[in-house]
């Protein structure tokens, strides 16, 4: 079966679009899945779900100082049904995993969760009857960020590599794009392509 091949066009208001096949430009050859896995991996919207100190660390890295929306997180939501992150901040007690784990099923697909901090990850210094010993008991974790409390940038730092996770699980990087320089012949080869 051949391969279908979107394309894309950079475009100012000095080079042409896709549609204009009278006059040349740069395009961008890549796959549909790969634009889709981009814009899933920087619009990652959290779902709201502190548990204990390290919240105030992640409420943190929301604020004006670290600026999650940098990295296109800032919508925090307050249903599962918004969200495609889990950020699990702070220690999760066993009264409270089926709670945990019913909001991640919540979530719709795709999804991924974040370990945030020492408790969450292993239990941290509650090594005791009441607290689970790691979150990824009750759900598949993607990342575990380290430290009690990790500071606003490490778990900017976690959501950089969920990022780098999602894109790579997906296809391509950026930096695997090709920019080519085309006429308005293979402008035409690639739009009869498309359509065909
Ligand atoms: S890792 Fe430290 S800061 Fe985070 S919930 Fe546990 S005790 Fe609190």
């Amino acid at each position: 079966m051949p391969k279908r091949v979107e394309s894309v066009v950079l475009h100012d208001s000095s080079t042409p679009v896709i549609g204009d096949a009278q006059r040349a430009g740069s395009v961008v050859v890549t796959s549909l899945e790969s634009l889709i896995s981009q814009a899933r991996a920087h619009s990652l919207w959290p779902v709201t779900f502190g548990l204990a100190c390290c919240a105030i660390e992640m409420m943190g890295a929301a604020g004006p100082k670290f600026d999650i929306a940098r990295f296109g997180s800032e919508a925090f939501r307050a249903t599962p049904r918004q969200g495609d992150v889990m950020i699990i901040a702070g220690r999760v007690s066993k009264k409270m995993a089926p709670v945990l784990r019913q909001i991640y099923d919540q979530m719709p697909e795709p999804k991924w969760v974040i370990s945030m901090g020492a408790c969450a990850s292993s239990g941290g210094v509650y090594n005791n009857y009441a607290i689970v010993q790691g979150a990824d008991q009750i759900v598949p974790v993607d990342v575990y960020v380290p430290g009690c409390p990790p500071s606003p940038d490490a778990l900017i730092y976690g959501i950089m590599k969920l990022q780098e996770k999602i894109k790579r699980g997906r296809a391509t990087t950026l930096s695997d794009l090709r920019l080519v320089e085309v006429n308005s012949r293979d402008i035409q080869a690639i739009e009869d392509t498309v359509t065909a």
